[in-house]
C-alpha cells in the first residue's frame, strides 16, 4: 500500500514526532505532505522520508474558532485540496494526522475515491475544540474515513462520545524506539554536571510551553518543596504563546526561584536529558490524550507524576509505574515531589517498574506492524466508502 501522509505543521509536536516513527515505516512508498514548513521537514529528510511541503494561505483559525471562522479555515483549505488531490494519484490511502489535514484529506477522498484514515490524536471536547469545530471534525470523519486510529482508549471514548461511529474507531498507542534510550550513568554524571544539577533533586517537565500544558502547575509546587528541588523545563512556544511565556518567567522572578528553574528550549536530545533527571512532571490540565513524555519517561527509567485525566490514567498505575495527581492540583503535586524524594528506593522501585512495562508494551515495531494491518484491511473489498455527509 502506498501512503500519502497530511500533516497541518512544519513545527515538531507529539503528533508529529509519532508520524516521524510510523512513516520511517514506509520510507519507500509514501509521501509526507506537509502545510508549512519547519523542523519537521528537516526531521522527515533527515530521515530520508519522502517530504513536501505545499504552498498556502495562513491556517490561523484557532481550535475554538466560530462558524464564521470555521468556513473560512475550510476555504482557505481550498488551495491545499487541489495539491493534494494532484499528489493522492500516486497513492492507494490518504492518511491524516491532525485536524486541518483531516479536513483537507476528506475533501480529497470524497473527489479520488481514495480511502481515508484518520489518526486522531485529540480528545474532541469542548475542553480543547469549539462546538463548530467539534461538529466538523465529527461530521467529515463519519461521512469519509474508514478507519480512525486513536492514540488512546480516552480519545476513543472522546470521539465515540461526540457522535463519531464507534465501528471504524481503533486504538492503537503511540510505539517507541525503545533502544534508542539507553544512556549509561556516566553520560547522566556528565549532562548534570554540565547543567550544574550535581546535588540536586532535578524535576523535568518535557513539553512544548502552552497554558494547558500547566508549567505554571509545576512552577507554583516547588515554590513548597526544599530548597534544593530544581526544576528543568524542557520545550518552546510552538504555536505563538508568547505570552504565557512571558508569565512563566515572571512567575519565576516573583517567587523567588531564579536560581531553582532553567529554562532549556526545544531539545532533540530528550533520552539524555530526561536520564539526568530524578522525577519527570507532567502537569496538563485538560485531559492528555496519550502524553509521549510519560512512557519516554518510563523507558529512560526515570520516575513520572502525571495528571490524572485522558490517556495517562492508561499508561501510570499509581504507585506502581509512578504516580498520579489530580490536574491543577499544586498541593498534590508538591507532596509527590517532596515523597519522591525523601524516599529514593520507593522512587527507583516504581520507576523500574515502569520501565519493565513501557518496554514491554511499546514498541515501535509491533505497533507499526498494528497500524499497518489496519491500513490494509481499509484497502479490502468489504470496505465500503460511504459519501453521506452528516455534519
Ligand atoms: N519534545 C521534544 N523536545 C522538547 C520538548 C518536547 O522533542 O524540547 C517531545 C517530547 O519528547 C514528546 C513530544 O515532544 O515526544 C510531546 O508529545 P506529548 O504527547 O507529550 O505532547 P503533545 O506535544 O503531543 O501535546
Amino acid at each position: 500500500v502506498k501512503i500519502l501522509f497530511l500533516d497541518q505543521t512544519g513545527q515538531l509536536g507529539g503528533a508529529e514526532l509519532s508520524l516521524l516513527d510510523l512513516a520511517g515505516f514506509y520510507h519507500d512508498r509514501c509521501l509526507v505532505a506537509l502545510f508549512s514548513d519547519g523542523p519537521f521537514y528537516q526531521a522527515l529528510q533527515q530521515r530520508q522520508i519522502p517530504a513536501k511541503v505545499l504552498r498556502c494561505r495562513s491556517l490561523t483559525t484557532s481550535k475554538d474558532s466560530g462558524l464564521i471562522a470555521g468556513l473560512v479555515g475550510l476555504y482557505n483549505l481550498l488551495p491545499l485540496v487541489r495539491q493534494v488531490l494532484r499528489l493522492s494519484r500516486d497513492f492507494d490511502v490518504i492518511y491524516a494526522n491532525t485536524p486541518k489535514a483531516l479536513m483537507v484529506g476528506a475533501m480529497v477522498s470524497l473527489m479520488s475515491h481514495k480511502p481515508l484514515v484518520y489518526h486522531l490524536r485529540d480528545i474532541i471536547s469542548p475542553a480543547h475544540f469549539s462546538w463548530v469545530n467539534c461538529r466538523l471534525l465529527i461530521g467529515l470523519t463519519n461521512a469519509m474515513a474508514r478507519l480512525v486510529i486513536a492514540n488512546s482508549q480516552a480519545t476513543r471514548q472522546a470521539f465515540i462520545q461526540a457522535g463519531g461511529k464507534a465501528s471504524i474507531a481503533h486504538t492503537v498507542y503511540n510505539g517507541f524506539a525503545v533502544d534508542r534510550r539507553q544512556i549509561t550513568p556516566a553520560d547522566r554524571q556528565r549532562q548534570r554536571q554540565e547543567l550544574n544539577l550535581e546535588q540536586k533533586f532535578v524535576v523535568g517537565h518535557f513539553s512544548r510551553l502552552s497554558p494547558w500544558k500547566g508549567q505554571d502547575i509545576l512552577i507554583a509546587a516547588i515554590a513548597h518543596c526544599p530548597i534544593d528541588v530544581v526544576i528543568m523545563l524542557v520545550g518552546d512556544a510552538l504555536f505563538g504563546e508568547d505570552e504565557y511565556v512571558r508569565q512563566l518567567h515572571q512567575q519565576v522572578a516573583q517567587l523567588g526561584l531564579i536560581d531553582r528553574v532553567q529554562f532549556l528550549g526545544f531539545r532533540d536530545d530528550i533520552p539524555a536529558l530526561m536520564s539526568a533527571c530524578d522525577l519527570v512532571a507532567h502537569t496538563s490540565t485538560a485531559p492528555e490524550p496519550f502524553g509521549r513524555v510519560i512512557v519516554e519517561a518510563m523507558l529512560c527509567e526515570t520516575a513520572v507524576v502525571g495528571a490524572a485525566a485522558g490517556g495517562v490514567m492508561e499508561l501510570i498505575e499509581h504507585k506502581r509505574t509512578g504516580w498520579l495527581t489530580p490536574p491543577g492540583d499544586v498541593a498534590a503535586l508538591t507532596a509527590v515531589i517532596s515523597q519522591a524524594q525523601a524516599t529514593p528506593i520507593v522512587t527507583a522501585r516504581i520507576a523500574q517498574q515502569a520501565h519493565q512495562y513501557a518496554a514491554a508494551h511499546f514498541q515501535l515495531l509491533p505497533i507499526q506492524q498494528q497500524i499497518d494491518a489496519l491500513i490494509a484491511s481499509t484497502s479490502s473489498p468489504n470496505h465500503e466508502l460511504t459519501t453521506t455527509l452528516c455534519i
